[in-house]
């Protein structure tokens, strides 16, 4: 039987980054079994629906390289992908159970039922609305809501993560299945689409774990074969027990995405999100994964949300693509570079100095503004650093002009070169490496991070570092 996955955003504007690994494990099991990977858009419930949201999933699933086989703007023979365009075929299977006295029209107003909800809350008992079942119902027409009719019974299932899982008949109430707009509830939609559509694994969030006893009936009274189930457990916060949530600081993927979060990096910190092989690799590639994902290796217990890791494998994956190919990392870097950053040689030669310190490309911005325009001269800087405080200005001016004579002495101004200098220069000055090289350091970018120092001479270039550190020394007065 042929492998078919799918993910099945409601297209709501926000895509947390649990839903994100959401589609990662189909996407890799479909991958891995030459199957069939879906998108399909759950855009039923018309109150929850932002206008663009469908645009954000298929530009976040495209940038982490999750590529769909069928669904919005691919042909495929399980169409319509939106589920608001499915109207018909749900209309369809709704018929079935009524004409099999599995579903009744209910006209109920709903301040009833919030009614019937608060008595059993009152006497403290679960609410279930079979318990409410009209007696007389009238013919199903637009307006009314259908709901199943529940004949409530045990089930024993078998999830892929959680194991065999027992329901009993208080699982099952007689739930919506098409709501008085006409549009399918999640809980019917769902099941319709996914027989259709040939799904094998249903992957989603542990939250639907509960509602499974309504979803069995359903199949049955449907006469359905339930596809595979794989219940994700919960992303968890960063401290506590509680699940992951906006106010977390999990941002958005978009947000990852705009901070300069490399996709590469995004999957596997996702995918490794309460998955791994049993093995200590931490870096695995979209191809790695799809070799290696195992659904039985999820493990139960909620994964912890760890944003620190996500930034070091960030920096990981540029030093691997760096070595892959630094043309087309270099490409890729294009959007995070500070505005004075316009001639492109000079940006190539930062980058290949500077790459393997950067976290993300967002660091460019901020790490690399002294390469392509004078900083500022801010003394303070100079006389409060924590190395440099202790000596004079005389003395901070002494070795400043030194370290001018030593190297204006440099004909071929190299950074092999420069290095061997300024090794010399640090045993004429009789200094720490701390103080004379963080001097020349600020001097030239006031900046409180550079690569390494004869790499920045290097790239800055002999006139440019000269000009620098004479104009600090001016600025001390002591030229
Ligand atoms: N539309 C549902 C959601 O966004 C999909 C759940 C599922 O994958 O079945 O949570």
């Amino acid at each position: 039987m042929k492998t078919v996955t799918r993910f099945a955003p409601s297209p709501t504007g926000y895509i947390h980054i649990g839903n994100v690994r959401s589609a990662i494990y189909p996407y890799l099991i479909a991958k891995q079994n030459h199957g069939t990977f879906i998108l399909r858009i759950e855009d039923t419930d018309q109150a929850r629906y932002v206008e663009g949201a469908t645009e954000l999933i298929k530009d976040t699933l495209q940038w982490l390289g999750l590529d769909w086989d069928e669904g919005p703007d691919k042909s495929g023979e399980h169409g319509p992908y939106f589920q608001s365009q499915r109207r018909d075929i749900y209309h369809g299977w709704a018929q079935r159970l009524i004409a099999a006295g599995r579903a009744y029209a209910d006209p109920t107003p709903s301040d009833t039922v919030a009614s019937y909800r608060a008595e059993a809350n009152r006497n403290k008992q679960a609410f279930l609305y079979r318990n409410y079942r009209p007696a007389d119902t009238p013919d199903w027409q637009p307006g009314i809501p259908l709901r199943f009719k529940a004949i409530p019974k045990a089930y024993d299932y078998h999830d892929e993560v959680f194991g065999d899982l027992h329901l009993g008949p208080e699982t099952q109430d007689d739930i919506i299945l098409i709501k008085a707009d006409g549009l399918p509830t999640y809980n019917f939609a769902h099941i319709v689409d996914d027989a259709m559509m040939g799904v094998t694994h249903i992957l989603r969030g542990q939250e639907y774990l509960p509602s499974m006893g309504n979803y069995l009936a359903l199949y049955e009274a449907l006469g359905l074969t339930p596809p595979k189930f794989v219940h994700l457990p919960h992303i968890l916060a960063p401290t506590g027990n509680k699940k992951l949530g906006k106010r977390d600081g999990a941002k958005s993927a978009d947000d990852y995405r705009r901070d300069g979060i490399l996709p590469e990096a995004m999957l596997n910190f996702l995918a490794c999100l309460g998955w791994n092989d049993g093995s200590e690799q931490e870096l695995y590639s979209k191809q790695e994964l799809i070799d290696k994902f195992d659904v039985s290796r999820i493990q139960r217990a909620g994964a912890r949300y760890d944003e620190q890791k996500l930034i070091w494998l960030n920096g990981q994956w540029i030093r691997r693509l760096y070595a892959e190919d630094p043309e087309s990392l270099f490409a890729r870097s294009a959007a995070f570079w500070p505005k004075q950053a316009t001639n492109d040689t000079l940006k190539r030669q930062v980058f290949s100095i500077i790459y393997d310190r950067l976290k993300t490309f967002n660091d460019l911005k901020t790490m690399t503004s002294y390469f392509f325009a004078d900083p500022t001269v801010d003394l303070d800087m100079i006389t409060s650093n924590k190395a440099l405080k202790k000596l004079s200005e005389t003395e901070l001016c002494n070795l400043l002009h030194q370290s001018v004579a030593k190297l204006q002495t440099i004909d071929d101004w190299s950074a092999t070169t420069l290095q061997d200098t300024l090794n010399e220069l640090l045993a004429e000055s009789g200094q720490k490496p701390m103080v004379l090289f963080g001097l020349i350091r600020l001097g030239v970018s006031f900046a409180a991070f550079s690569p390494a120092l004869h790499d920045t001479l290097a790239v800055l270039g002999k006139n440019t570092t000269l000009a620098r550190l004479n104009a600090v020394i001016a600025a001390f007065g002591r030229d």
